[in-house]
């Protein structure tokens, strides 16, 4: 009997297991439809400034418009682009379209801040400095108009091509952040090895502010170590004046939420610039 329920459950399992491939399939199939006809998206989500209460800054967030199932997040495709080396293409379609996007706004007449673009490890090659490079140039982009925004996965085992890539990147001028520090399983040590400029703290230790003793005590030492290494600190996911003032107490440089604005559109984004929207942050300030 037990055997027989097993056997049932295996069998649950395997179909399970189909179904969640046939889906992976069927998504993977689509997504690249989605590269081929236009349906990715970048949309711009504004760093504020805790000292002025200005927009200092945007992060560049993928958005995948389908044409049935309405607005996909990245958390539903990056991964597969990765496992499947799509990443490659979606990569440089959006760093074109940042580059394209911040030509644009220059020639509009409009004073950018630096628009972050979020890498995945795998684009990180030793080609990549060259290919950045190149798009820049097409759209008369400056490099210190790009923020690249990296994870700790890159950083763990220190590979010293890495390290190369990341010195030649900075070179060049652009800024290098380490995204959703704290949860990943890098050491202290590794951010003495790397030219990282910006810490980004995650909004896993944001979310508990004030109230939970832990998230407290860890936000607190990651921004004492930041500013120890004279790194730029961006806290994500602030959604409350609670956490703001936390964080401006602790003396976080950015913050980046739900609480000023989640990612708009291009278009949307250019209205908060030219409006010289300070939103919700006039209080931060
Ligand atoms: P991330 O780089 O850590 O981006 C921050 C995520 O937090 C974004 O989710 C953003 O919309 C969300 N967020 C911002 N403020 C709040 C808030 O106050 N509350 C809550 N609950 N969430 C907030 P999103 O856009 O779904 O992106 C998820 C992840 O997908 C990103 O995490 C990043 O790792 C990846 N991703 C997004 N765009 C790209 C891209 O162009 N290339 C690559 N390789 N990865 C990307
Ligand atoms: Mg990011
Ligand atoms: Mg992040
Ligand atoms: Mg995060």
């Amino acid at each position: 009997k037990a055997q027989e329920s097993g056997g049932g459950s295996f069998l649950f399992y395997r179909e399970q297991m189909d179904l969640r491939a046939k889906e992976d399939l069927m998504l993977e199939a689509e997504l690249r439809t989605a590269v081929n006809e236009g349906q990715l998206e970048l949309h711009y989500q504004p760093k504020v400034s805790l000292r002025s209460g200005r927009i200092v800054g945007a992060e560049a967030l993928i958005r995948w418009r389908h044409p049935e199932r309405g607005m996909i997040s990245p958390g539903v495709f990056i991964a597969l682009a990765e496992e499947t080396g799509m990443i490659h293409d979606i990569g440089t379609w959006v760093l074109e379209e940042a580059c394209r996007q911040i030509g644009a706004w220059r020639n509009a007449g409009l004073v950018m801040p630096p628009v972050a673009v979020n890498l995945s490890a795998r684009q990180f090659d030793r080609r990549l400095p060259a290919r950045i490079l190149a798009v820049l140039d097409r759209h008369g982009v400056l490099p210190e108009q790009i923020m690249l925004e990296i994870t700790e996965s890159l950083l763990v085992g220190g590979a010293d091509n890495v390290v190369a890539i990341m010195n030649e990147l900075v070179a060049m001028g652009l800024a290098l952040a380490l995204d959703d520090f704290g949860t990943g399983y890098s050491s202290l040590a590794y951010l003495k090895k790397f030219p990282i400029s910006t810490l980004k703290i995650d909004r896993a230790f944001v979310v508990g502010l004030p109230h939970e003793e832990s998230d407290c005590a860890i936000a607190r030492a990651i921004v004492t170590m930041a500013k120890q290494l004279r790194q730029e600190i961006v806290a994500e996911g602030v959604e409350t004046e609670e956490q703001m003032a936390f964080l401006r107490d602790l003396g976080c440089d950015q913050l980046q939420g739900w609480l000023f604005s989640p990612a708009v559109t291009g278009a949307e984004f250019e209205r908060m610039l030219r409006d010289g929207d300070r939103l919700s942050v006039a209080r931060a300030a």
